[in-house]
C-alpha cells in the first residue's frame, strides 16, 4: 500500500484573535453586564481546553454516553445510482438523541458544572438544541431552563414532552412574534438576571465570544473522526466535504480539522427554502449582508433598517436568519463555498436516501443530500465525497407523511 504523509492541521486557521473576530466577523457586541459574564466563560474554557481532566471526562462521554466514533459509511447505492464520485455518509444521525448537537451540549454541561453554575439556560426553536442541552443537565445533575416562543411550543408538542420528561423548564414565550427570535431575547433577559448561577449553552457556533469558537471545537470531533477514518478506507483524504448550515456548527465541526488541506474542497449548503423572496428562505451567506445580532459581526438577511428579516426552510433547524462568523470568514476567504437546496430538492433527497440506503435523514441534512444528488453525477468516479449526515428523521417523518398526503 502507498503510505500517504499526514498533513497536520496548523493553528493558522484556528482563529479567532484574542477578542473573537475572525477576520472582521464575531466578536462580543452584548451590554456591558453580559460582558463579565462571557469573559467569566472565555476564561474558563481557555483553562479547561488544556486540562487534560476535562478532556478525558469530555472523551468518554462522547465514547461511552454518545456512541462515539459515529460510522463512515460508503453509500454504495446512492453512489451506484447517481453514477459519479464515491460518496461516503459520517453518520450523526447515530448518536444519543439523534444528531451532533449532544457533541457540543455536553461540553458546555461539563464546563458549567465545572464553573460551579447550578443551571443550564437556552433558548430551542424547534426544540431540537433543547432537547440535547435537557439531556446533558439530566445526566450532569444540572437544573435546565429552556425559553421557547408559543408558537413552538405548540407546533413541536413531542420535544416540550421530552424536554419535561428530562427534568427541564420550559418557559413558553408570548412576547414578539413568539418565535426563535423572541425565545433568544427572552433567555438573554434571564441569564442577565442570574448569570451567577446560570450557564448559557448556545445551540450552534453562533453568538457572542467564546461561543463560535468554543463549540466549534466541540464539535471538531466529527471532522477528527472523519479524516483518519477516510485514510483507512481509501489512503487518502477526500476531494469534497458537504454539509448543511444552519448556524453552521455541523458543517464547523466537519470543516475544522480540513481547514488545512488544500486539496479537500468544502461546500456548506443553505436553505432556499420556497423561493429567494425575503421571507421564503434562510440563506444568509448567499443573499444577506453583513450586520449585528445576538452579539456577532456577521452575514444577516435583514431589511435597510438592519432588522432581521423573516425566514423559512421546509427543515426548522436551518430557519435562522444569522450564521456563524467563522463561515463569514470562511466565505469572504473563498476557502468554504456556499451553495443552495430548496424544499423540493430536500424533500426529493430525504426520499431518496430513505428508499436507497435504508436511512431516513433528518430534513436538515437532507439539504447537505440535495447538494450532492446535484454534484456527484458530474464527478468521476475516482472522486470522494463526504457528508455530514447530521440527524436522523425520525422528528420529521410525520410532516412528511402529511406533505406527500400518506399520513
Ligand atoms: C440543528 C440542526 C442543524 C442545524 O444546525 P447547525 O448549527 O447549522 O449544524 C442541522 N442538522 C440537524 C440534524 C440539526 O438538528
Amino acid at each position: 500500500m502507498k503510505k500517504i504523509k499526514l498533513q497536520k492541521n496548523n493553528e493558522k486557521e484556528t482563529l479567532p484573535n484574542s477578542d473573537g473576530f475572525f477576520g472582521e466577523y464575531g466578536g462580543q457586541f452584548v451590554p456591558p453586564q453580559l460582558k463579565k459574564a462571557l469573559e467569566e466563560v472565555t476564561a474558563a474554557y481557555e483553562i479547561a481546553k488544556k486540562d487534560p481532566d476535562f478532556q478525558k471526562e469530555y472523551q468518554d462521554l462522547l465514547a461511552n454516553y454518545v456512541g462515539r466514533p459515529s460510522s463512515l459509511f460508503f453509500a454504495k447505492n446512492l453512489t451506484e445510482k447517481l453514477g459519479g464520485a464515491k460518496i461516503y455518509l459520517k453518520r450523526e444521525d447515530l448518536n444519543h438523541t439523534g444528531a451532533h448537537k449532544i457533541n457540543h451540549c455536553l461540553g458546555e454541561a461539563l464546563l458549567a458544572k465545572r464553573m460551579g453554575k447550578k443551571k443550564l439556560l437556552a433558548e430551542t426553536g424547534a426544540g431540537q438544541h433543547g432537547v440535547a442541552l435537557a439531556t446533558a443537565a439530566a445526566l450532569m445533575g444540572l437544573e435546565c431552563e429552556i425559553h421557547m416562543g408559543a408558537i413552538d411550543v405548540a407546533k413541536q408538542h413531542p420535544n416540550v414532552l421530552r424536554m419535561q420528561l428530562l427534568g427541564a423548564v420550559v418557559v413558553t414565550v408570548e412576547s414578539g412574534g413568539r418565535c426563535l427570535k423572541d425565545a433568544v431575547d427572552s433567555a438573554f433577559g434571564a441569564y442577565l438576571n442570574d448569570y451567577e448561577n446560570t450557564f448559557f449553552g448556545i445551540g450552534s457556533v453562533v453568538g457572542p465570544h467564546p461561543y463560535p469558537m468554543m463549540v466549534r471545537d466541540f464539535q471538531s470531533v466529527v471532522g477528527k473522526e472523519a479524516r483518519e477514518q477516510i485514510m483507512l478506507k481509501e489512503n487518502r483524504l477526500p476531494d469534497y466535504l458537504v454539509a448543511c448550515v444552519g448556524g453552521g456548527s455541523n458543517a464547523m465541526g466537519l470543516f475544522h480539522a480540513f481547514l488545512n488541506d488544500e486539496q479537500v474542497q468544502m461546500i456548506g449548503v443553505e436553505p432556499a427554502g420556497k423561493s429567494f423572496k425575503p421571507g421564503d428562505h434562510a440563506a444568509t451567506l448567499t443573499l444577506g449582508k453583513p450586520g449585528t445580532l445576538h452579539g456577532m459581526f456577521t452575514y444577516l438577511l435583514q431589511d435597510e433598517k438592519g432588522e432581521p428579516l423573516p425566514v423559512h426552510s421546509i427543515a426548522s433547524g436551518l430557519d435562522y436568519p444569522g450564521v456563524g462568523p467563522q463561515h463569514s470568514y470562511l466565505k469572504d476567504q473563498e476557502r468554504v463555498q456556499y451553495v443552495t437546496a430548496n424544499d423540493k430538492e430536500a424533500l426529493e433527497a430525504f426520499l431518496m436516501l430513505s428508499k436507497v440506503e435504508g436511512i431516513i435523514p433528518a430534513l436538515e441534512s437532507s439539504h447537505a443530500i440535495a447538494a450532492v444528488i446535484k454534484m456527484a453525477p458530474t464527478l468521476s468516479k475516482d472522486k470522494v465525497i463526504i457528508i455530514n449526515l447530521s440527524g436522523r428523521g425520525d422528528k420529521d417523518v410525520d410532516y412528511v407523511g402529511e406533505l406527500l398526503g400518506i399520513g
